[in-house]
Formats: structure tokens, sequence, C-alpha cells
């Protein structure tokens, strides 16, 4: 059971999701502040899951230390922590309905062969639909794909602005259960969201464009679309996005607050102007000044 869960549904719950392939880094940090002051600004809830389903993916111990890390910083959760690698049932629930409904089918593509069809010479285009229409002679179901229609589809970020994909030309028939069995990102995130009623979804811009395939999702499965909104994404001194190496230095745990006051700041926010006394001042002045129509879309380069 859902230990948040009540029979009212919430008018405002958000969540942070990371995955513990390292320590909290500048931008995981900025995804859980934004998603925490704008639940907090609004009377909200927040909860927090730990996205542990691609267990080859997973550092060993960094799940812990994410959770230390933002105790140390000073975020509230609500209810227990719910972890991917244990909801297995639920994603294969949601994979059967699909399949019952003729939404889904089997693939037996290699990578390989998916790009020399889709475009000879140019990696990761749109998947060419090869299996649509069943295996070919000989071939072993490897990955389940999700059918997708020939239209526009869009949304309304509240950061980001107006969204649209054509998600069988942009993207084709997406992946939602991979050759190595794992349920894909994209079916757990849908399927966990609503399961937990989360109603405000507020996370890094690199997932912008996961976005429309997890509203396809939730229409396929009777699932209702949360409101979205993108934070820019944290970027070096050239506008470059974090180089890997930076990107995943992990913030500085002994000493939270310069570390919030810079991801508030990349968040558009104006700062305190004497330095904060220690956390609970930060939060305090955090919250009540929080103003999400203030978040740039790109990030702006100010120093401070
Ligand atoms: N687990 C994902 C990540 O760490 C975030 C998923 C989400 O917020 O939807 O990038």
């Amino acid at each position: 059971m859902n230990p948040v869960k009540n029979n009212q549904p919430p008018s405002y719950r958000g969540r942070f999701a990371p995955s513990p392939t390292g320590p909290l880094h500048f931008g995981s940090l900025v995804a859980a502040l934004g998603s925490y002051l704008d639940a907090r600004a609004n009377h909200g809830e927040w909860l927090v899951r730990m996205e542990d389903l691609d267990q080859t993916r997973e550092i060993k111990g960094s799940a812990d230390e994410i959770l230390r890390t933002l105790d140390r910083f000073g975020f509230k959760w609500e209810g227990e922590i719910i972890r991917q690698s244990r909801r297995t049932d639920a994603y294969a629930h949601a994979l059967n309905v699909l399949n019952r409904d003729d939404l889904a089918y089997p693939c037996g593509c290699t990578r390989k062969e998916i790009n020399i069809a889709a475009r000879p010479g140019i990696e990761s285009a749109a998947y060419p639909g090869t299996c649509r229409q069943g295996l070919r002679a000989g071939r072993k179901e490897r990955a389940i794909r999700l059918r997708t229609f020939d239209n526009p589809s869009g949304f309304e970020d509240l950061i980001q602005g107006e969204v649209t994909q054509n998600l069988a030309s942009d993207i084709g028939d997406f992946i939602i259960r991979r050759a190595d069995g794992y349920h894909a990102y994209q079916l757990a995130v849908v399927v966990d969201d609503a399961w937990q009623d989360i109603t405000h979804i507020v996370r890094g811009a690199d997932l912008l464009l996961s976005t429309p395939r997890q509203i396809h999702l939730q229409q396929l499965l009777e699932l209702p679309t949360p409101v979205y909104a993108h934070l820019p994404l944290a970027v070096d001194a050239n506008g470059r996005k974090l180089s890997k190496q930076y990107k995943d230095a992990p913030v500085e745990n002994r000493h939270p607050l310069p570390a919030l006051l810079q991801a508030l700041h990349h968040l558009g926010q104006p700062l305190p102007d004497e330095r904060p006394t220690g956390i609970d001042d930060f939060w305090d002045w955090a919250i009540s000044n929080w103003q999400l129509e203030n978040v740039p879309a790109k990030p702006t380069l100010q120093p401070h």
C-alpha cells in the first residue's frame, strides 16, 4: 500500500526522483530544490522516489548517500520512499494492459539494424517500425515497443512553454521493456507518478522531450496527466551543458548553504541581502520568495 495515499486526491503533490547512479550533483540539486520549493510554496506535499530500476547503472551505496545529502540539506519528504526495483509487478501489469489492447508489440531488431534501417549512416533516428506487423521469420523477441501515432501532440510546460512532437516521426514506436528484461524508464515513471498521485512534475529540462512519450503512455493507460515544469539545465561558463566531469562532481555535503544559494540563483530567484544564518533561515527565505514565473527557460550565466 502506498502510505501517503488516501481517498482525497491531493491538490498539489510533487516529487523528486533521483537515479542512484552516483552522489547528488549540482544538476540534481537544482531539480530537488525546484520541485521542493514549488511544492512547499503551494502548500503541497513532496515525495522522494528512488529510480533504481536499472540495476546495471546503479552505484552501490549511492541511494543512501543521496538521501543523506537531502536530509543534511534540510529537505523534508512525506511518506515512505518508493524504490522502483520493488515495483516490477506494477510495471508488468501495465505492460499486460498495453499488450492486451494491442498497443504494444515484441521487437526482434538489434540496435545496429535499427540505425541502418532508419536512416543509413545516421545514428539514433526514429524507429522505422520494422516489427510493427509481427516478428520476422526466425527472429526472437528482444524488446517490447509501444505503438505511436502519426499526429502532432503537445503540452504546455509551465517554464518552457508549448512543446509539440509527432511521436511517430520524431521518435517512432519506443521501447517499454528492454532487451535485457528491465522495464523502461518511460513506462516505470508513468506508472509510479500515477500510483503516487503526483499532480506536479518539476524536473530538469533534459527530460523535456521525454514528456510527450510519457503523456502518450498516460493516455493509453487512462491515467491522469500531471502539470509539467522543466527547469533550465546547469551549464558551464561557456554556456555548454555541464561536462560529465563537472556535472557528476558531488555537491559539497558538509557545506549545504553555498550549494543551495547557488542552485537558488540558477533558478532565477532573488537571494537574501544578508547571508542566511543557517539552513532553516535559508528555507524560510526560499519558500516565501519562490516564484515559478521567475525561473528562466534557458540557463542565465550571470555570476553572483
Ligand atoms: N530518475 C530520473 C533522473 O535521475 C528523473 C526522472 C524524472 O524526474 O522523471 O534523471
